[in-house]
């Protein structure tokens, strides 16, 4: 039988006893003290377990995420600048055409001009 049933139980007891002997008018003082340590014991056995589970369930959610640094350390060098060969601006290294003046790279010399940059940032 779990916990959370006997404590729910108990507190069901509890509360209706409390109700039942408080309705007969208070002659029986230690029934109500005993019936309010079923009600707190009731809570205590409903409440324990439910805290337990999600902690444990917790600590495997946190478990599978350490992955996402790879995909950080990729995006800087999307941000390797280079400078444009006929207006001198800083562009993008990928860039295929300089956003500032129109010119429009040679796909060949681009791709190497890629290799030599991301080598010198890693
Ligand atoms: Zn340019």
């Amino acid at each position: 039988m779990p916990s959370k049933t006997i404590g729910a139980i108990l507190m069901i007891l509890g509360i209706l006893g409390l109700i039942y002997t408080l309705a007969m008018s208070g002659e029986q003082k230690s029934y109500v003290i005993l019936l309010s340590i079923f009600i707190v014991v009731g809570l205590i056995l409903i409440i324990v377990p439910k805290k337990h589970q999600p902690s444990t369930q917790a600590f495997r959610t946190v478990a599978p995420e350490p992955p996402p640094p790879a995909a950080v350390l990729s995006k800087p060098k999307e941000q390797i600048k280079k400078d444009c060969p006929s207006c001198s601006e800083k562009i993008i290294l990928e860039a295929r055409r300089c956003r500032f003046c129109g010119e429009i790279f040679d796909p060949e010399t681009l791709k190497s001009q890629i290799e030599i940059g991301r080598a010198q940032q890693s």
